[in-house]
Parts: structure tokens; sequence; C-alpha cells
């Protein structure tokens, strides 16, 4: 299966990615992940694209394609992925087109995570990250972890996102309605969104995703 996970930042997209694909059998491909990833190994990619996730700003597409088409075009994605946080605007959603006709593949599903904005902002505020494993993800008060600071998953440091203060917040939301937004319109013309409520426990969400996949 080749599906795009699409909702705002706080959706639990993240969270909801790492079941989803461990359920499904394919790998979870987040251009978000492969970010941090470059800047904590201090490559010119991770440089280059700092400044703009410490903004809340998208990173250009210039970078930011190139770097997922490579790891789509990776041995363990050839039956499917589960893309999380790409494409963001238009034109990513026009050059994954180009890259899935050329292999003569095509999207099952567009999954859009939906939830109130004040949610969304109570949910990144709280929001805390394993060092380790970004798909160990707790919130100091809905999914707290047994130890302060520590992964419940694997001992590592949980931290809090650059990117997560309030400010970048609503630089991030700005960006998510005035540029990713229209992405669904565009997969809507595909017949290939399914819209589900991302409120509720993280296992209930899953279970909600996998019924309308299916469907
Ligand atoms: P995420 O982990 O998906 O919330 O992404 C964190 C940040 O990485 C975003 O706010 C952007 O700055 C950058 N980013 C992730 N994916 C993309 C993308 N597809 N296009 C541009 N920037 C991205």
């Amino acid at each position: 299966m080749r599906i795009v996970l699409v909702g705002p930042p706080g959706a639990g997209k993240g969270t909801q990615a790492a079941f989803l694909a461990k359920n499904l059998d394919i790998p979870h491909i987040s251009t978000g992940d492969l970010f941090r990833a470059n800047i904590s190994q201090g490559t010119e990619l991770g440089l280059k694209a700092k400044a703009f996730m410490d903004a809340g700003d998208l990173v250009p597409d210039e970078v930011t394609i190139g770097m997922a088409k490579d790891r789509m075009e990776q041995d363990d994605a050839v039956n499917g992925f589960l893309l999380d946080g790409f494409p963001r605007n238009v034109a990513q959603a026009e050059a994954l087109d180009v890259v899935l006709k050329a292999e003569d593949m095509q999207l099952d599903a567009v999954l859009d995570l939906e939830v109130p904005e004040d949610e969304v902002v109570k949910r990144i505020a709280g929001r805390r990250i394993c060092r380790n494993d970004s798909s160990h993800v707790f919130h100091v008060s809905y999914n707290a972890p047994k130890s302060e600071g520590v992964c419940d998953v694997c001992g590592g440091e949980l931290y809090q996102r650059d990117d997560d203060s309030e400010e970048t917040v609503r630089r991030r939301l700005e960006v998510y309605h005035t540029q990713t937004e229209p992405i669904i319109d565009y997969y809507r013309a595909q017949n290939l969104v399914v819209t589900i409520s991302a409120l509720g426990k993280v296992d209930e969400v899953t279970a909600r995703a996998m019924d309308a996949l299916k469907k």
C-alpha cells in the first residue's frame, strides 16, 4: 500500500504513522524525521533545513523533494510506504505524482487526520519525544511517561522539539492552512481522501484509521 498521511501539526501523524506502518508492514517515511536526523548528524542538508524548521516554515522544495525521492527509492519501499509530512504543498504533490508515474505506481489513499485547533496547541505544548526514537512520543498530561523525562519504551531521554514553542506552532499552523491544506483538494479530485477524527486514545484512532483504509 502507498499512503499519504495529512493533518495539522499535533494531529498525531507521527504516532499514528508508526502504528499504521507496523500493522501494514510498510516503511514509515517522515520528512521531518529525515531532516532532524540530518541536523543531528550535522550534514549540509541538515544545515540548510534547520533555519526554516526553527522558524516553522517549510524547507524549500528543491531540498525536500530530492530527499523524499531518495528515501522512497530505497529497497524497503518497493512494495509500499506510508508518507508522513510529505507532500506538504501542491508542488510536492505534483512531484510525487511524477515519481510514482515513472514507476507505474499509484497512491492507494490519503488519510486526513482532523483535529480542532485549540486541541492542537494543547497537544504540541505538552509533547515530549524520545532522543533515541522519534516514534516514542509522550505528552506531559495526556500520555505521561512513568518517570518524568524518561522514555517508557527504551529509557531514552525525552525532549521538547525546538519548533514546538507556542510562537512557532502558530506559524506552523498558518503554513498548514495556506500551503498544506490545498493538497487535500488536489487529492480529493483523485478520489483518494479519507478523513477521520484524530480525537480520542491513540489505539482508538489507529483502529479508526485501519477501518477507513480497509474501505
Ligand atoms: P514534522 O516533523 O513533519 O512536523 O516537520 C517538522 C518541520 O520539518 C516542518 O515544520 C518543516 O519545517 C520541515 N518539513 C517536514 N516535512 C517537510 C516537507 N514535506 N516540506 C517542507 N518542509 C518540511
